[in-house]
């Protein structure tokens, strides 16, 4: 959300406070019904529609003044108000919402000339950020999912989660610690919670990292037996089983909740949401887990880089050129599903791969698919539109059109083996949707629709005959208006007379002002002639029989928008019946949808099918980077990966390897290679880059994609962990020491042999010896765990780990290597290309030179250098927990001496031997002033 943290209501906007009763000037009818329904709605802003306007007051006026700009006025003495033009309303919905308001819409009821009295008021909806079904309101791109969280005790709690823009609708129970990071990955657009004594929020509640509005709810809604009764009714059965549940499944509660919140802000039929789909259980164990911080470091969702989104894995994946990408919304928003939540079983994942491939190789078929897909609109939200009262004309045509793509899409998958379940699928849903579109098709326009039903024409002629009666007399009065005018104009003699119409005043007759001085003047023939409306150089009459014509003129109007309604509602509750075909068919629609984008993909950008394997290794040629790759084009330098367990077809790292690639064909058995790589290297080498792609390529095979390489084998993971340490540039300000050190506790709790674990400098946060000692411990650890890692660091010291005699027996599972810089005429070239071994050097120097650092400095510091590394090369670190000695000449050059210790001036031998009760304060300030003398001289 991009509101402001400070512009959340942390705390809903306090009620208004209690007014003075006698002769109070804020005690009128009006504002006796605005206090009516701000009671009832509390925490919401009240727009209270008067006129043309919706008008806020009191707080809510205040606010509407902050938050959207209006100005503030006074309605009367002491009253604050401001208010929004009712035709533009959206927009400053929208902007309320956005920044995480709730706002309950009074609307009036009755109209205004039939009103005695005060006209009747009610609120007709409530808008919050989690309940949207707008299209105005919400993005295509982007679910909207309203969550509700419960506790049980310390140990456990359960999220419920429903979209009530599609009626997705799903519940997870959870350890209490992962709560915040399972919600980070639902991305709840408002959270439920409930509600303690005091109002507040409870601190875990307020604790969550959510950048979303909290709203609190009373705690009845969440007890079980409510919940249990509120889902019955819902979905009007007798028992949660046929869902799979349980009636004491604790996720129940939160599921209570949640329905109770989504009821009460829309219109619905009796307690009961009819499109709100019943909740699924969320299957974890199905799932390839990748915790919210990974998403968030390889840049799945959104780049680090705040609010860019461009660059992120699934913008790229979804934009995919001209002829690629996603054609649909569903698709768009179900790509983001399969990218944040991959799959873990292998069967599955071929199923997906066996589509792609076959997409691949038929272009046609991918172009036909693309054709038949083209023509289905976003489906599971006009359901929701039609299932809250919120649907507008072009909803329902747009879903006609949707439904009568569906014969199309099945002529597609007819006689493909890739797509048969899809086929099947698809055919048994044939028939409904046939009828569906056709009756839609021939009762409604497809084109000139109308924005809303109350400007009438969305049916057309002949197809209702009370329609066409009311239309044709309104056709018929166009004639009748025309003879009229001629009729006056021969009457009257003034050619320029016109009879015309205006929303405010009706029907008129229009003369120039010296025209109607005739009028006037003739008394006797136009008596019957009533001023209406007096223009700068016109006026307007009205006859009799002029305003019986508008009568009648105007009832058939009014009638004929009357029937378009009934029709309207009448058309509305034959799809609501099919809800569930409906769904369905949006369901198959959005895989396909994603199924495409993925072969589109594979095929124009060079991707290749990954063979998946049980067994814990990844072995990847050729390898490229998704994102930058589609950036850098030719200039990206593939790059080869191999970590565990290898066998016989796959590729093997070559030790001795130094040119491009670490890899070569061996013909031996399965056998395991070192699981951990240490990469080092200079900055802006390219190793981020790829330790990231790594990640993706074995993210992307979990999701049925094909990936970027010219070969992949993938062991499948049970979850993959990325971790980028405090200080690198790309983390900057978003992230501590202690953040940074929280997530990779949690990566050594829960890594498992079947993990991929990505650590991009850690240790950074802190000093060099603390940094260095963790990073060590965190290594060796993880290389124990046996997890596929890939450790990128500048901490070259740590290559030694892979030298058996400072990494003892787990040498073997440690690998080194290093991204090649070439030097030439005392420039550096980055080569990106990653190579066997350990880096030697790490040119720091060089690249603050690139970097713009002063010549002399520049200079000054590889004089430095030179002296230090003479000094103290080859000085092993002295914190190493190294279960044997540290080799006499490690192979790595310490580029910096770490662990060293500076030479020793002779002026601390002086100190040192001083006995300084011995010194008077004279002969100390010499002293002192002596040795001051002498360090200055001798410094360098
Ligand atoms: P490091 O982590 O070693 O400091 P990065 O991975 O951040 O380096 O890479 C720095 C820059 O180098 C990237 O932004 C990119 O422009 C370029 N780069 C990295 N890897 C490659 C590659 N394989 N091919 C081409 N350019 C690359
Ligand atoms: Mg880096």
């Amino acid at each position: 959300m991009p509101a402001s943290t400070d512009s959340k209501p942390q705390n809903p906007p306090k009620p208004n406070k209690p007014m003075a009763k006698k002769s109070d000037p804020t005690d009128t009818p009006a504002m006796r019904q605005f206090k009516q329904f701000k009671e009832q709605h509390p925490g919401c802003v009240l727009f209270f529609r008067m006129g043309d306007f919706y008008e806020m007051f009191f707080d809510d006026a205040e606010l509407a003044h902050r938050v959207l700009g209006v100005t503030l006025t006074q309605r009367t003495a002491g009253v604050p108000m401001a208010g929004v033009p009712y035709h533009s309303v959206e927009g400053y919905l929208r902007r309320m919402v956005q920044a995480g308001y709730r706002v309950a819409i009074c609307d009036q009821v009755e109209e205004a000339s039939q009103a005695k009295g005060v006209v009747k008021r009610d609120v007709t909806r409530v808008v919050t950020p989690g309940t949207l079904t707008d299209e105005s309101l919400l993005n295509d791109e982007q679910v909207n999912p309203c969550a509700s969280v419960v506790f049980h005790g310390d140990d456990t709690a359960s999220i419920a989660w429903a979209e009530l823009s599609t009626g997705a609708f799903q519940l997870v129970t959870v350890a209490a610690a992962e709560v915040g990071d399972e919600l980070a990955r639902i991305n709840p657009s408002e959270l439920l919670y409930c509600e303690t004594a005091d109002g507040a929020a409870p601190p875990r509640i307020a604790e969550l990292p959510l950048d979303c509005p909290r709203t609190g709810r009373p705690g009845w809604q969440f007890r079980m037996g409510e919940a249990v009764d509120a889902l019955r009714k819902q979905y009007r059965v007798a028992t949660l089983g046929g869902f799979g549940l349980q009636d004491d499944d604790p996720a129940l509660a939160a599921a209570g909740g949640l329905l109770a919140y989504l009821l009460e802000t829309q219109r619905n039929d009796d307690g009961v949401l009819a499109h709100l789909r019943p909740p699924k259980t969320f299957a974890r164990t199905q799932h390839l887990i990748v915790d919210q911080a990974s998403l968030a470091s390889l840049e799945v969702e959104q780049t680090l880089r705040a609010t860019d989104t461009d660059g992120s894995l699934l913008a790229v994946l979804r934009r995919g050129g001209s002829s690629g990408g996603c054609v649909t919304a569903m698709g768009k928003r179900r790509l983001r599903d399969w990218l944040c939540y991959p799959l873990a079983d292998r069967a599955a994942i071929e199923d997906r791969q066996r589509v792609v491939q076959a997409l691949v190789d038929d272009s046609r078929f991918a172009d036909e698919l693309a054709g038949a897909l083209d023509g289905v609109h976003d489906v599971p939200r006009i359901i929701a539109r039609l299932a809250v009262g919120r649907a507008l004309p072009r909803d329902l045509v747009a879903l006609g059109k949707s439904a009568g793509q569906a014969e199309a899409l099945e002529n597609v998958l007819a006689e493909r083996p890739s797509v048969a379940p899809y086929h099947q699928r698809l055919a048994e849903l044939l028939s409904v949707l046939v009828d569906l579109a056709d009756r839609i098709q021939s009762a409604c326009k497809d084109e000139g629709i109308p924005a809303h039903l109350r400007d009438g024409g969305l049916f057309r002629d002949g197809h209702d005959k009370q329609l066409d009666e009311y239309r044709t007399l309104q056709r018929d009065s166009n004639v009748w208006l025309a003879n009229y005018q001629k009729d006056l104009i021969e009457e009257t003699g003034v050619s320029s007379l016109k009879v015309g119409y205006n929303k405010v005043f009706g029907y008129y007759i229009e003369l120039s002002a010296i025209n109607s001085q005739k009028i006037k003047d003739d008394d006797q023939r136009f008596a019957l002639w009533t001023r209406k409306q007096t223009l700068k150089n016109a006026e307007r009459f009205i006859t009799p029989q002029l305003k019986e014509f508008e009568g009648k003129v105007l009832s058939a109007e009014g009638r004929a928008i009357a029937r378009e309604q009934h029709l309207f509602a009448e058309l509305c509750g034959v799809c609501e019946k099919q809800i569930d075909t409906l769904h369905a068919f949006a369901d198959t629609a959005a895989d396909l949808d994603v199924l495409l984008c993925f072969g589109r993909r594979a095929a124009r950008h060079r991707y290749v099918k990954p063979t998946l394997t049980d067994e814990p290794g990844l072995n990847v040629v050729g390898g490229r980077h998704p994102v930058l790759d589609e950036l850098l084009g030719d200039r990206y330098v593939p790059n080869d990966v191999s970590l565990g367990v290898m066998s016989d077809e796959l590729t093997v790292m070559s030790e001795e390897s130094k040119d491009s690639s670490l890899v070569t064909r061996h013909s031996s058995l399965p056998q395991s290679g070192p699981s951990l790589a240490l990469i080092t290297g200079p900055n802006m080498a390219g190793k981020s880059t790829y330790i990231r792609m790594t990640a993706l390529i074995a993210l992307l095979a979990h999701t049925g994609s094909f990936v970027p390489a010219k070969s992949a084998t993938v062991g499948l993971c049970d979850r993959i962990f990325t971790r980028v340490g405090a200080h690198d540039e790309l983390h900057a300000g978003r992230s501590t020491f202690m953040v940074e050190m929280t997530e990779t506790a949690n990566i050594c709790h829960h890594a498992t042999d079947r993990s991929l674990v990505i650590l991009d400098e850690i240790g950074r946060g802190t000093s060099t010896l603390d940094g260095l000692s963790l990073a060590w411990a965190i290594a060796e650890h993880l290389a124990d765990v046996g997890c596929r890692c890939l450790f990128a660091t500048h901490y070259h010291e740590l290559t030694t780990l892979a030298d058996p005699a400072v990494g003892g027996e787990r040498a073997a599972r440690i690998a080194n290597l290093n991204v090649s810089v070439r030097e030439w005429n005392d420039e550096i070239v980055f080569l990106h290309r990653i190579v066997a071994g350990a880096t030697d050097r790490s040119y720091g120097i060089h690249v603050a030179k690139i970097a713009g650092l002063p010549d002399g400095v520049v200079d000054r510091a590889h004089q430095l250098l030179g002296e230090l590394a003479v000094n103290h090369e080859g000085m092993a670190p002295k914190a190493a927990p190294s279960p044997s000695k540290p080799k006499a000449k490690p192979s790595p050059v310490v580029d910096m001496p770490l662990f060293a210790q500076a030479p020793e001036h002779p002026v601390v031998d002086e100190l040192r031997k001083l006995d300084l009760n011995q010194l008077s304060p004279m002969q100390a300030f010499d002293l002192l002033r002596e040795m001051h003398d002498q360090a200055k001289n001798d410094s360098p």
